[in-house]
């Protein structure tokens, strides 16, 4: 007999849903644990493991918020599809920085930050029994919505002998037959890799072969170092066909908390997406579509010394790690470092014995996937006097 509740009638049983069931286990459980054992014993801890910026949002960009706030037209449910202004300045910094025309009516769509377009996708295109190819190590949403959807997430192993690009030879046909969709994400989180146009032209070639949508993650276009600049995929002929590019503003223009972001791409595509918002969502906060105009559209004003801040980090913490006798390459893009753990630990136990040892915090590579085993990323989100702590102590570390 069930026990009784509070009004003397049988308490109900809760049960999950199957789909809830099937999500991965969280890795980093353990490395949650540990950080707040060691905090509360006293630990300055160097946390390296959070891919979030930590330097604000520009001030022109919280101004224009702060006024459209103020306005009684901002405070009711806005477009289900997002302001066409705010599609037009999406497709106007197009042109600009990827010189591609996109139609803001049709081929712009606005989200709640990347993420939420990345976890609805599926719903619009996956039924059960499909595949969904996805990369490993990767963004854990790519997984999670593809089951949500009663998708089946196939993995396609990012390996550094093949640059941390999937090798698409390597696909079975039978399961690339049954595909629906394709994530990948370029410059790359977790590995820091960057993809080249040969790369993204095969990818489409692939992607027509086998009736494939392609869902690229692009939110790093803007984090590269050294004069590099990324392209997008919409620049590749035929992709306007098979693909749809997803966009946030959360790390161009350090606006995480923001919730703002767009996809663009095969209107199709885009359309089959936005018919999911319509029926979930009320669409983005019209203040915050307002603010997004004006990073848009001023775009460039601070990516010089956004970059220049993270190309100081990087320059450090690559040597630290260097000089304690860690491998690693030196990114041309994003705010990771994918660092070789050494042969005798699992990407767990080393992260466990940076964070006892040091004090310093990353994440475990097979928190990723399966192919991150052997790995650790660190996130270039604290300021240059920690990292130079965390090279301080790494010199004592003896790996
Ligand atoms: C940060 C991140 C996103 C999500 O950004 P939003 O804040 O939801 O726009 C998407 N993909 C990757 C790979 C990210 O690292």
């Amino acid at each position: 007999m069930n026990p009784t509740n509070s009004l003397g009638g049988a308490t109900l049983k809760i049960e999950q849903a199957k789909r809830v069931k099937q999500i991965p286990p969280y890795v980093f459980a353990e490395i949650d644990r540990k950080k707040t054992e060691l905090r509360e014993k006293g630990m300055d801890l160097i946390d390296l493991g959070i891919g979030d910026p930590d330097i604000p949002t520009p001030k022109r960009i919280i101004d224009r918020l702060t006024e459209a706030a103020q306005d009684a037209e901002n405070h009711r449910y806005p477009s289900y599809v997002g302001m066409l202004d705010f599609r037009q300045a999406v497709a106007d910094w197009y042109k600009k920085r990827f010189q591609v025309s996109l139609d803001p009516r049709t081929e712009v769509l606005t989200l709640i930050g990347s993420k939420e377009g990345i976890a609805h996708i599926p719903l619009a295109f996956v039924d059960p029994g499909e595949y969904v190819l996805v990369s490993d190590p990767g963004y854990p949403v790519y997984r999670v919505s593809t089951i949500f959807a009663g998708g089946t997430p196939h993995s396609m192993p990012l390996v550094r002998e093949n640059q941390f690009l999937p090798d698409l030879s390597k696909i079975p046909p039978q399961i690339a037959e049954k595909a629906k969709l394709m994530f990948i994400n370029y410059p790359n989180n977790p590995t820091a890799a960057v993809a080249e146009r040969p790369f993204f032209e095969e990818v489409v070639e692939f992607a027509t072969k086998y009736e494939i949508i392609i869902c690229h993650d692009a939110a790093y276009s803007e984090i590269a170092f050294d004069g590099y600049r990324p392209m997008s995929l919409m620049e590749v002929n035929g992709a306007r066909d098979v693909a749809i590019e997803f966009h946030s503003l959360s790390k161009t223009f350090n606006m995480t908390g923001w919730r703002i972001g767009f996809a663009v791409g095969n209107r199709e595509v885009v359309g089959g997406l936005g018919r999911i918002k319509t029926n979930i969502d009320s669409g983005a906060f019209q203040a915050v579509q307002l603010a997004g105009i004006e990073a848009l559209n001023g775009y460039g004003t601070e990516t010089d010394e956004i970059i220049s801040i993270y190309t100081a980090r990087r320059n450090l913490l690559v040597k630290g790690l260097r000089a304690a006798g860690l491998e690693v390459e030196s990114p041309k893009a994003t705010f990771y470092l994918w660092v070789k753990v050494p042969n005798k630990y699992t990407s767990a136990e080393f992260a466990t014995l940076l964070m006892e040892k040091s004090g310093i915090v990353g994440t475990p590579g097979n928190g990723f996937g399966d192919a991150g085993e052997g790995y650790i990323r660190f996130a270039l989100t604290v300021g240059e006097d920690r990292i130079r702590e965390a090279e301080d102590r790494l010199k004592e570390l003896k790996v």
